[in-house]
Parts: C-alpha cells; sequence; structure tokens
C-alpha cells in the first residue's frame, strides 16, 4: 500500500445545521463572494486533481437544494446522499455510496470551504504513503483542559495541533473503525479519532494556507474578505501576464 495510486474519494459533510452561524440558510448554502460554502469546498477539491470522486452529504431536509447550485457539470461528482443526526453518522452514511474502486477516503467539512488545493494534494500525498494522514495546524494558543470550570491540565504547547479536513484515510481502516466505533458505541468529533481507536497511526500535515471552520458570523465576513484578496491577486497576475 506505501506509495498507493489508488482512487481517492472525497465525502463533503454539509449535513450539519451551523446553529452557531445564526443564519437563516443551512451553514452549507449559505453565499459567499457569490457561491455557498459547499461550492466552494466542491471547486477546491476538483482544483486540487487529487480526488477521483466527490459524494456530497446533506441533511435529508437539504437534500432538493442541490438542484439550486450553479457546479455544473463535474466529472465524478456523485449526487448527494442524505446524512445523520451526528458528524460521524453523515460520514458513514457517505462512505457507504463509494464505488467497489475506491481505496481512499478524502473526509472534509464543506464548512472548511476556504482549504487550498496544494494542502490538499499534500494531505493525499501523505495518506498514499502512511495510510492516514490528516491537515492541521500549530496551536497558537496555550490549550488548557478544563473540567467542571477548573483546568485539569496544561499540554505542551509545542505538542498541541488544531485538527482540520481533508482528513485522507484508507477505504478498509476507515470502515473498520467506523464498524468499531459504533459496535462500541463511541463518537468521535473528527475521523482520525476512530483510526487513533483503532491504533493505527495518523500523520499531521501542517496546513500552508488559512484553512478556517466557517462556524460564526465573523467567520464569514473574514472568508469574504480572504476570497477577495485571492481573486486580486488572481485578477493582478492575470493582468502581469497580459501586460507581457
Ligand atoms: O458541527 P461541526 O462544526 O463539527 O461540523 C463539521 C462539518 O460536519 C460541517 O461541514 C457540517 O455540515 C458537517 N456535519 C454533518 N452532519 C452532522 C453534523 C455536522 O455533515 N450531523
Amino acid at each position: 500500500m506505501p506509495g498507493s495510486s489508488g482512487s481517492v474519494a472525497a465525502l463533503v459533510l454539509a449535513a450539519g445545521r451551523g446553529e452557531r452561524l445564526g443564519h437563516a440558510l443551512p451553514k452549507a448554502f449559505v453565499p459567499i463572494a457569490g457561491r455557498t460554502l459547499l461550492e466552494h469546498s466542491v471547486r477546491a477539491l476538483v482544483r486540487s486533481k487529487a480526488i477521483d470522486w466527490i459524494v456530497p452529504v446533506l441533511a435529508a431536509a437539504d437534500l432538493a437544494r442541490w438542484q439550486d447550485l450553479s457546479l455544473g457539470s463535474i466529472e465524478g461528482l456523485a449526487p448527494p446522499v442524505a446524512g445523520g443526526a451526528e458528524r460521524q453518522h453523515s460520514m458513514r452514511a457517505g462512505l457507504a455510496e463509494l464505488p467497489e474502486e475506491i481505496e481512499f477516503v478524502a473526509v472534509h467539512d464543506a464548512a472548511r470551504c476556504l482549504v487550498a488545493a496544494e494542502d490538499i494534494r499534500a494531505v493525499v500525498s501523505a495518506a498514499r504513503e502512511t495510510g492516514a494522514a490528516i491537515l492541521g495546524e500549530r496551536a497558537r494558543d496555550t490549550i488548557k483542559r478544563v473540567v467542571d470550570g477548573k483546568i485539569v491540565e496544561t499540554p505542551e504547547r509545542a505538542a498541541c495541533w488544531a485538527a482540520q479536513t481533508p482528513q485522507v484515510i484508507r477505504r478498509d481502516w476507515l470502515s473498520e473503525a467506523v464498524a468499531a466505533a459504533d459496535r462500541k458505541g463511541l463518537l468521535g468529533t473528527d475521523d482520525a479519532q476512530l483510526i487513533e481507536w483503532l491504533g493505527h497511526p495518523v500523520e499531521m500535515v501542517e496546513a500552508r494556507f488559512p484553512n478556517p471552520k466557517i462556524t460564526r458570523p465573523e467567520d464569514l465576513v473574514l472568508a469574504e474578505a480572504m476570497l477577495a484578496k485571492a481573486a486580486g491577486s488572481t485578477a493582478a497576475a492575470n493582468t502581469e501576464r497580459d501586460v507581457r
């Protein structure tokens, strides 16, 4: 398996309500810079050229909204499937829909709509070598573990990272991990946690570009500004090319 060139499917998890965002629309369908978070995420995965198949996972109540998106005809983009009550259930629903030949699964939160194509390529390539890899960033703040309002532990900051997505995992490991977690009634807040429970190593790949999870209203403002800046630098680069 190391160095495997097997095909990769992305599960784009978009079945959460996004209550902390306080928006009238479900989070994945909130527009920024003219496109929904879901469209930005799908386009980033396509741009990376590292993904062969994409399965969007939407809340059952939102399936009809899929028609309203302007994703055009993207090769390998499957129709959406209905997610579940928890993130892990939505991931499991997407996993169940994958074609047989898929060897790696890249689980991505639609809410991380700014993810850079280069970072997607880096994490897919790490997973091909090791079996499981996730994107993340070093903790900037000192992290405290708190129980009942009291600090019980301060882990060494240099060893603390914030987990992001995509999280790319061998399909056989992920299927086994989901089955084991279901059997034991365990719910992970990310996919790597299920693999850690199985005892397999998971590699951390440092994101080179900002990859925030859109969670609160102020994150939308920040993301909009970041996309405008990125569009500005692309336009500037194109103008420079035209002038030459
Ligand atoms: O709630 P949280 O911020 O952890 O959600 C992360 C991602 O998981 C979001 O993109 C959300 O749409 C997705 N999710 C899901 N199904 C759920 C809960 C969350 O697909 N039941």
